[in-house]
């Protein structure tokens, strides 16, 4: 069954204005069961006042912000040793933000993220926001694929109620571990009134980014996580959360019945590249192919022949680009008119890649109609 929503700017500023009135409406009368009850409207959380704390629920994935090594100084560890309730534990000052509850839902490096561990944490956050448990949900996660997490769960959650996602550089045991500051960071975010109505957000080294604009720039910095095409939503410091860009509309798409989602494949390309990847992948039954294309999407004569003869066999092929910034228009090199292609705009291939999943597991396959999803999306 086929759901596609668009929300318009105009009806989620109405939605988020009116959850924003009636956080207002349940401070004024004092405290309503099960209101959310955001950072701003409360400035002076103190232990005596524990009720009023927004309620935040840490799930826990794994990765390097849940690792540890045998020393502080070394570059090998174990992702995901730590578990969650520890890590709670081990940032100072988390209690007076928030009222937290936290569950382990895996303990991998990110790097072996399955689509099972995606549809549990979409199931267990839906559940979370629809009986009211929680006001925000916060999800420590390995670096390597946060981005991918993060934009799934954005085309998914039907919610306006804020999800944070935070991991680290640094295992917990090393020296300038940055897991805890993100930690704190992050439920700051989650607990801020102004996080309402954006979707999922990053938090990471004082940088609050959109699902949809993430990606991990750098192997080894803390300065990782960053929007080369979008730009940050904003900042965050030990007393202030700021955004610099607006609430934007956000797309919906159906969360499946059951993982996995349908295969899609993405393939790099290079000089002197022949079509035997794709070759592979038509042979291999996959539903989708994503270009990581060179410059504007670009690929070799002979690869380029092999995805028309994909999309002719309604494979959907997106074009991408494996340069880190840009966007991939249509019909500049290649002709996706003629060809049946979907130029990716913003997505970098592992997020044209979720995009494509979702959209083929919604029964939406037609170029024309996978094209309009890449284009609205943002
Ligand atoms: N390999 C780790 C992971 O993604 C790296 C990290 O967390 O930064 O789980």
């Amino acid at each position: 069954m086929m759901t596609i929503t668009f929300l318009s700017s105009t009806i989620r500023k109405s939605l988020v204005q009116k959850l924003r009135t009636a956080v207002v409406a349940s401070l004024a009368v004092g405290l309503v069961v099960g209101a959310p009850v955001y950072a701003q409207e409360n400035p002076m959380n103190t232990s005596t006042q524990k009720a009023a704390l927004p309620r935040v629920l840490l799930l826990a994935t794994g990765g390097t912000i849940a690792g540890s090594a045998d020393s502080r100084g070394s570059g090998a560890y174990n992702a995901g040793a730590i578990g969650a309730q520890q890590l709670i534990s081990s940032v100072a000052g988390l209690g007076e933000l928030a009222s937290l509850s936290a569950e382990q839902v895996a303990s991998i490096g990110s790097q072996d993220m399955t689509d099972d561990v995606w549809f549990k944490l979409a199931h267990r956050i839906q559940e979370a926001f629809d009986k009211h448990e929680a006001d925000s949900v916060v999800i420590t996660h390995g670096t390597d694929t946060m981005e991918e997490t993060a934009y799934f769960l954005s085309l998914v959650l039907k919610t306006d109620k804020p999800v944070v996602l935070v991991g680290s550089m640094r295992p917990a045991t090393a020296l300038g571990a940055d897991g805890p500051a993100n930690i704190y960071q992050a439920v700051q975010v989650a607990v801020d009134r102004q996080s309402i109505g954006r979707g999922v957000l990053v938090v990471m080294n004082d940088q609050i980014d959109s699902a949809r604009g993430v990606t991990k720039t750098h192997s080894t910095s803390v300065q990782t996580m960053q929007s080369p095409n979008l730009g940050s939503q904003g900042y965050v410091d030990l007393g202030h959360v700021r955004f610099l860009q607006p609430v934007q509309p956000s797309q919906l798409l159906t969360l499946p019945k059951a993982a996995p989602l349908p295969r899609v494949e993405i393939i790099y390309s290079h000089s002197n590249m022949d079509a035997s990847q794709i070759e592979h992948a038509i042979a291999d039954k996959a539903k989708g192919i994503i270009l990581a294309g060179m410059g504007d999407g670009n690929t070799s004569k002979a690869a380029l022949a092999a995805l028309e003869k994909a999309a002719s066999q309604g494979i959907v092929v997106v074009r991408s680009t494996r340069v880190s910034k840009g966007y991939v228009n249509r019909d500049v090199e290649v002709d996706d008119s003629k060809s049946g292609f979907v130029a990716s705009m913003d997505l970098n291939p592992q997020k044209a890649r979720v995009l494509t999943q979702l959209l083929i597991a919604n029964g939406i396959t037609d170029p024309v109609k996978v094209q309009e999803a890449f284009l609205n999306g943002h």
